[in-house]
């Protein structure tokens, strides 16, 4: 058994969190919202009252946090106040899951390689059914001796684990599949969306295309129709899931380091557009596959 800090426990880190638990380690919960932490303790976690107490005898800290300036607040510091590495002890393993720029990535894996810690960046993807199956895909950035250390803890949340390469690069691959993934709900809403303006059953036509050439993963397990797939946010009012805002966030990374490196991504920019727009018209806090709403009649 393990003392784990798990700090961040949203949509995807209360699950990730609970799995832990239910594997045996002493999962010290930590986030801004009580609900969250009493969520995790219900199934077996240990309450946290702050980061800093989370993080007090704990051999592995695990982070699940929105967006790059909530990690660099977390662990450089705000304003003058210092950051979580200041508390954790040197030796730590910390394993950040977040996705956030690989540049943030990398400038907290430097300064917490000056105080002894081992920092790598350990994205996921599938989801928040992957998160409660513990079926995630984790895309690793750090050493290969860190990514050893981490493993048995990856295992408890996921099923595929890759090293992408050095600290950073697990944020890189990551952007890469949401603008895949970003592009992926649009064109297969458009789609659906086209079916059923012409009558279609928006089931019949899910299941034809999905056994089709333009067979993807919203098709799979997460259709962007309501009432297609049962557990789907699109059948729980665009609830829960990963939110507008999120994949927005994920776009603009992509974006940002398409400029950087020169690459050519115009769908990702259209794509960034469009999820802006929805997110303009007040929907950032719905699921991302309510995008479809852009593309069907007002009710
Ligand atoms: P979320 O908004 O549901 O959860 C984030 C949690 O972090 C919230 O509970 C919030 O209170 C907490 N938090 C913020 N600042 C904090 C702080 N300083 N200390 C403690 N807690 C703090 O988000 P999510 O859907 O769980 O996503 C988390 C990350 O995972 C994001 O980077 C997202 O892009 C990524 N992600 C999400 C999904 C998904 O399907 N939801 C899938 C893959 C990756």
């Amino acid at each position: 058994m393990t003392t784990i800090a798990f700090i961040g426990l949203g949509n995807m880190g209360a699950p990730m969190a609970i799995n832990l638990a239910k594997a045996g380690h002493d999962v010290h919960a930590f986030d801004l919202s009580r609900e969250a932490i009493a969520k995790v303790v219900a199934e077996g976690g240990t309450a946290a009252v702050s980061a800093q107490d989370a993080v007090e005898g704990a051999k592995v800290v695990i982070t699940m946090l929105p967006a790059s300036p909530h990690v660099e607040a977390l662990f450089l510091g705000k304003d003058g106040a210092p950051g979580l590495l200041t508390h954790i002890a040197p030796g730590t393993l910390v394993i950040d899951s977040s996705t956030i720029a690989a540049a943030s990535s990398q400038k907290v894996a430097k300064a917490a390689d000056a105080a002894g810690i081992d920092f790598m960046d350990a994205p996921v993807s599938g989801g928040t059914g992957g998160a409660i199956a513990g079926t995630l895909t984790f895309m690793v950035g750090g050493t290969a001796s860190q990514l050893e250390r981490a493993r048995p803890y990856l295992e408890k949340m996921g099923g595929n684990i890759f090293h992408a390469g050095p600290v950073g690069a697990g944020q890189t691959a990551k952007i890469c599949n949401n603008m895949l993934l970003g592009i992926l709900m649009i064109g297969t809403s458009e789609a659906i969306a086209l079916g059923v303006a012409n009558g279609l059953d928006p089931k019949v036509l899910s299941e034809i295309m999905r056994r089709s050439s333009g067979g993807n993963w919203a098709l799979e397990k997460y259709n962007p129709f309501p009432g297609v797939h049962e557990n789907a946010p699109a059948s729980k009012g665009y609830a829960g899931g990963f939110g507008t805002d999120l994949m927005l966030k994920d776009l603009g990374l992509a974006q940002e380091n398409a400029s950087h490196v020169k690459a050519s991504t115009p769908l990702g920019g259209l794509a960034r557009s469009i999820y802006a727009q929805h997110s303009l018209k007040g929907n950032g806090g719905l699921d991302f596959s309510s995008i479809i709403q852009a593309f069907q009649p007002r009710a």
